[in-house]
């Protein structure tokens, strides 16, 4: 059995009030971590090895290392819960049944940056988890654990949710925070970064849902501790959310360096594909980062087997392998059409682009409108090519990661399966991929033989 920090009582009815998370251990780790200074607290962080959960894997001591300290300028933490990338789910399932761990992990990171104040920014489509939330940081404040002189310590602090209106691109940090300020969610150039410069231009930290989390367990059992689970730099353990054409879909904690083959195919996970089929590809970081065929996603190039952790899944660049990005695991089976499944992440980042840089805004509309001609018969071998082109030209030439997430998916399902994108081409009224091509068009009402 792997083990289970984040989700270990999830599983308890009424965990999700003050009463039960309290007599299952809950806000020892605050009591605790109010007797130690805050920079003990980040040592500790520091220690624990922990990395970014939200996608980008950034070490999180070093980035609270990074907070400016000017003398008499509020800081804040911001808790990033818009959770809004395609196959990720687990910040969902951790505030929607365990919300007091959050609120502990805000508590006790704010009294380790030395916020006053902080704010949990979350995805509009959760309003109901806004409410639970909230339900839950009232309790927190009855029992004196917000507000002034928390547990008699001296330290004060007040924790406000706020929903965000429903643009992915608000889960980019700084997008994140004009929109907190009440402005467009348009993402900021950088530098300045938001430990400098953030919320209302004071320094600020923004961490996901899971990241401030896993702060508690951090605190209860020590960052050496924390830092001995898992494989390498990829510590402790992790939330993914697993769909797509399992037998189990849902959302499972692992430890760093569980082999992907016993994550997909054993039964205290996925339990294999669905119907007996076949694996195609796998996503295994949510839809902005590159796809691999099954026999990447199983072993690297190098034959070792792939570990779920961030450096075995990135083993081979983009050339040969992919990112663990949020966890979103998204598994396909043999007779999913991959040139369809790019469309479709297409055209939802055409759909989520800020229109800022004009690589982005028009590049994401280009390759979504090649992608729909290859799809209904009409594209040639050239639409690949500039498909190709389209791509290597928005990839690191925008202001944020969202045009990086629009090129990867086209860039990485060409180079695995550019034999299905010529299939399209070559052969586009007897069809390669039957079921899935008139399911699409049914769907859209579209006659491809006309
Ligand atoms: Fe906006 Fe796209 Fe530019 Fe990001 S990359 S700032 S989403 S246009």
């Amino acid at each position: 059995m792997s083990k289970k920090l984040l989700l270990k009582n999830d599983h308890i009815p009424g965990i999700h009030t003050l009463e039960t998370y309290r007599a299952h251990g809950g806000y020892t780790a605050l009591q605790k971590a109010l007797t130690m200074s805050p920079e003990a607290i980040v040592e500790e962080v520091k220690k624990s090895g922990l990395r970014g959960r939200g996608g980008a894997g950034f070490p999180t001591g070093m980035k609270w290392g990074f907070l400016a300290k000017p003398e008499g300028v509020p800081r804040y933490l911001v808790c990033n819960a818009d959770e809004s990338e395609p196959g990720t789910f687990k910040d969902r399932y951790l505030m929607e049944r365990i919300p007091h761990l959050l609120v502990e992990g805000m508590i006790l990171s704010s009294y380790a940056l030395g916020a006053r104040t902080s704010y949990i920014y979350i995805r509009g489509e959760y309003f109901y988890i806004l409410r639970i939330l909230e339900r839950a940081i009232e309790e927190a404040y009855s029992a004196g654990l917000l507000g002034e002189n928390i547990l008699g310590s001296g330290f004060s602090h007040d924790l406000y949710v706020h929903p965000g209106a429903g643009a992915y691109i608000c889960g980019e940090e700084t997008a994140l925070l004009e929109s907190l300020e009440g402005k467009r969610g348009n993402p900021r150039i950088k530098p300045p970064f938001p430990a400098v410069a953030g919320l209302y231009g004071c320094p600020t930290v923004v961490n996901n849902v899971e990241t401030i989390a896993a702060v508690v367990p951090i605190l209860e059992m020590g960052g050496e501790e924390y830092a001995a689970i898992g494989v390498g730099k990829s510590t402790g353990t992790k939330l993914i959310s697993a769909s797509g054409h399992i037998n189990k879909p849902g959302v499972y904690e692992i430890e760093m360096g569980l082999p992907v083959e016993e994550f997909i195919y054993s039964d205290e996970w996925c339990g294999g594909i669905r119907n007996g089929k076949e694996m195609k590809a796998v996503v295994a970081g949510g839809s902005s980062v590159p796809i691999l065929p099954k026999h990447l996603i199983l072993k690297t190039a190098a034959g070792a087997p792939r570990l779920m952790s961030y450096e075995s899944l990135a083993d081979g660049g983009f050339a040969t392998g992919t990112m663990l990005g949020s966890g979103g695991f998204i598994v396909m089976d043999e007779d999913t059409s991959i040139v369809k499944n790019l469309w479709n992440f297409t055209r939802f980042y055409h759909h989520e682009s800020c229109g800022q840089c004009s690589p982005c805004r028009e590049g994401t509309g280009w390759m979504e409108r090649i992608l729909k001609k290859i799809l209904d018969g009409k594209g040639s071998l050239a639409d690949i090519e500039l498909l190709w082109d389209i791509q290597s030209k928005i990839d690191g030439r925008t202001i944020c990661p969202l045009g990086d997430a629009a090129s990867w998916p086209v860039a990485s399902a060409i180079r695995h399966f550019r034999g299905e994108f010529e299939e399209y081409v070559r052969n586009p009224v007897g069809i390669r991929d039957v079921r899935h091509y008139f399911r699409l068009n049914q769907l859209e009402q579209i006659n491809v033989h006309s």
